[in-house]
């Protein structure tokens, strides 16, 4: 037995089930592994493949309790006893969620629309956006990702240069300059001012009486992790609110407590939005999302149509998202990020002191990248070398994925209940 569990090999064997994955379960999902693993089962910040590996999962991309927390499977197994779905009327875990996130957001953010995904959330608040206004124009920055419906993969571009994207970006999409203060358009760090003025310039040449409004990241997630330059949230959002337009902070990837030192990005940033988006951390991994906006715009929004999602904040999604924010709680989540968070990215940093490739640490919180070069000088993205490090991180124990524009960040963004002890393992392995 690992981690408690019971390891033994399950029927069918990897090897059979590796060779039936390629016959039907159709994905174009990148991995970086010659050999990659078929993970069977987690506990807390572990996983466990079919071949009785034990990793690290230095890279989850929604946990916030971990793996088979088991307060969320108390929660989960009560609710689908009691109630499974029932979408169209009111019921007592989906009421109880939307005001446990109203009292989240910000003063005046208190009306919470549940769905079923990040790029759901973006899609709805992009309609938000567009019917409160009246207008049809987003603002939506270069190497963001807002996920992979029509309208969030249209303002989607940390994919790199994406013909297909590119090709069928509808008109409705402006794309402003990303402020990458590390390695963007410009080279070299620039300060908000720089890409506030290029954006005023853009601006100047824009019918702005068809606005909308604005989306960004608060941290580009896909973008590398790098951090937006001090003061950037707010002057875009002076400047498109002043137009009429509507604020959108797309806290998907970064929101909800795992930045540590803020529960929402934007805090990070000392900017309010209009509307939130939030996904991933808040189901841990259960379809589950949200748009919390304002009264106005939820009421303009139900002026002009109606608003209906078969599964979104179905009973057993929103009771798992009350017990989520119930271990955050009790088990000092959003500290335990920042604690965590603080002494790995410390450990980041002194491996840059003894490896040259290691060009930046960004990030913050359980949200961290280590940007890879091939000399500090010229800060040549280490694609390649990004790749071999991760296969090199499997072989450890360790899963990290490469990510932004040149695939050459290691994204380490472990599950909220990360200990001390395993992210210390996670810097060892990758010393
Ligand atoms: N927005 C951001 C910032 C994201 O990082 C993601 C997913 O990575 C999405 C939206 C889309 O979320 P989902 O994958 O749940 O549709």
């Amino acid at each position: 037995a690992l981690l408690g569990l019971d390891v033994a090999a399950p029927e069918p064997s990897p090897e059979q089930l590796l060779a039936r994955r390629d016959t039907h379960f159709a994905t174009v999902q990148e991995h970086y592994y010659a050999d990659p693993p078929q993970i069977e089962r987690g506990w807390r910040e572990h996983l466990v493949d079919t071949r009785a590996q034990v990793y690290v999962d230095a890279v989850n991309n929604v946990a916030t309790t971990g793996h088979a927390h088991p307060t969320l499977t108390a929660a989960a197994a009560r609710q689908w006893s009691l109630l499974n779905t029932n979408s169209r009327f009111h019921y007592a875990a989906a009421v109880e969620l939307a005001e446990r996130l109203a009292g989240l957001a910000p003063g005046g953010l208190d009306q919470v629309f549940l769905v079923n995904s990040g790029s759901e959330a973006v899609d709805l608040a992009l309609r938000l956006a567009m019917t409160a206004t009246g207008r049809p124009r987003i603002l939506a920055a270069r190497e963001a990702y807002h996920g992979w419906t029509l309208a969030s993969d249209a303002i989607t571009t940390s994919l790199g240069d994406n013909p297909r994207a590119l090709e069928t970006r509808p008109d409705w999409v402006e794309l402003i300059d990303a402020p990458n203060a590390v390695r963007g358009t410009h080279r070299g760090p620039r300060a908000a001012g720089g890409y506030l003025a290029d954006l005023d310039a853009q601006l100047a040449g824009l019918d702005t009486s068809r606005l909308a409004g604005v989306i960004l990241e608060p941290i580009f997630g896909n973008g590398g992790g790098v951090l937006l330059p001090d003061g950037y949230l707010a002057g875009v959002f002076s400047r498109v609110r002043a137009l009429g337009g509507v604020c959108i902070s797309d806290e998907v990837q970064m929101g909800y407590g795992r930045l540590g030192h803020h529960f929402w990005g934007f805090e990070q940033q000392g900017a309010v939005p209009d509307v939130i988006t939030v996904a991933k951390a808040m189901g841990n991994g259960q379809p589950l999302g949200a748009v919390i906006t304002t009264r106005r715009i939820a009421e303009a929004f139900a002026a002009e149509g109606s608003f209906f999602s078969s599964a979104g904040g179905s009973p057993v999604s929103s009771a798992i998202g009350l017990a989520v924010l119930d271990v955050m709680a009790a088990e000092h989540l959003q500290e335990n990020a920042k604690a965590v968070g603080d002494s790995l990215r410390a450990g980041l940093e002194a491996l840059g002191s003894t490896y040259d490739v290691v060009g930046a640490v960004h990030g913050m919180g359980l949200y961290l990248g280590v940007e890879l070069v091939t000399d500090r000088a010229s800060f040549a993205p280490a694609t390649e070398l990004a790749e071999r490090v991760c296969e090199a991180l499997l072989d450890e124990g360790c899963i990290v994925q490469p990510t932004g524009d040149h695939k050459n960040v290691l994204k380490i963004k472990p599950p909220l209940v990360i200990t001390a002890e395993s992210a210390r393992f996670v810097v060892s392995a990758l010393d």
